[in-house]
């Protein structure tokens, strides 16, 4: 029998299902990061294998499972070629493997393979939408030096630079400030710096957006107005996709996806985008993770209806 397994890889955990011909899930893995651009190849293959190990006593016979992998981070031609040749050294032996960027499986995880645009805001950001003809999109997810706008570290950089702009003058007075210092147990602003710096900068920039939500709840202006910025930054990625893919006034879905999405960035997201086409009832989060999103591909790759996944 044909096994489907979907493979979604991320710049800090890589997760994957196998399933059966009907769509139902059989079993499931976890293994550390897969994206390129945070991680060697040869720590990506350790993952894949890992990945393979876990689900080799759902599967059967490799040779009849057909995979997609959609992996964060595998825009660039060479990364993509790169990571690709990783993959086919672990998966060597399987019916089917189709490689693509991370982006697929949260589409999917809202539109099982149908036309619409999905944001994704989890650590870093990416715009992407599929087109009725099948026509791609992609904006933004450019990562965390170049691009990533409205994502987890992008909340978390410009509520830590307020912090340092109240602590030198050049900003106002903000709850953050007690908010970061609590949380890392440092005594002053200056001390961020060095904390920061010596750490995985994408992680724990990140993971100060807990905080800055915490503050813009307790109606702080200054957080308040980092979530409007990142609204705007987000409003403007999804209206440029809708547009460009010629969907804007069609009723196709826009998914949000990510940690990042807490209440008041949606409804900050909501706020910029009234007065477009893009009506609240056409913002949707996913009914199911990014990683049966891969599993939707697998099946339309093999020729296969991803709906028979609705619902499970
Ligand atoms: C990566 C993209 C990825 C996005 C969302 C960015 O940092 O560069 O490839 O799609 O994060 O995970």
């Amino acid at each position: 029998m044909t096994t489907f397994i979907g493979i979604d890889g991320g710049g800090t955990k890589t997760s994957a299902v196998v399933a059966n011909e009907r769509g139902t899930i059989l079993g499931e893995a976890t293994a550390g990061p897969s994206n390129p651009n945070g991680s060697d190849m040869e720590r990506i293959g350790d993952v894949f294998r890992s990945v393979k190990r876990q689900l080799t006593p759902y599967v059967g016979h490799w040779k009849h499972a057909v995979v997609f992998a959609g992996i964060a981070g595998v825009s660039h031609r060479d990364v993509h070629d790169a990571l690709r040749r990783c993959l086919q050294n672990v998966f060597s032996d399987v019916q089917k493997l189709t490689l693509d960027h991370d982006g697929m499986n949260a589409l999917a995880s809202v539109t099982y393979g149908e036309p619409g645009v999905i944001q994704i805001a989890g650590t870093g950001s990416l715009t992407f939408g599929v087109g009725k003809q099948g026509t791609r999109c992609r904006i933004g997810g450019w990562g965390y030096l170049l691009g990533d706008e409205g994502s987890g570290f992008d909340l978390g950089r410009r509520a830590l630079i307020q912090v340092m702009k109240a602590y030198d003058g050049r900003g106002r007075p903000t709850v953050l400030t007690d908010l970061a210092l609590k949380k890392w147990g440092l005594e002053s602003p200056e001390d961020v710096i060095p904390y920061v710096y010596r750490h995985d900068v994408r992680r724990i920039l990140a993971s100060f957006t807990y905080e800055l939500f915490q503050a813009a709840e307790n109606d702080d202006t200054v957080a308040r107005s980092v979530i409007e910025e990142a609204a705007e930054e987000l409003a403007l990625s999804i209206l440029t996709a809708l547009e460009s893919l010629d969907l804007l006034d069609e009723p196709v879905p826009v998914g949000l996806i990510g940690g990042a999405f807490q209440p008041l960035l949606i409804r900050a997201l909501e706020k910029k985008l009234s007065g477009t086409a893009v009506h609240p009832s056409r913002l949707l989060r996913p009914q199911v993770k990014p990683v049966v999103g891969a599993l939707a591909w697998a099946y339309k790759s093999a020729g296969m209806d991803p709906k028979l996944l609705l619902g499970k």
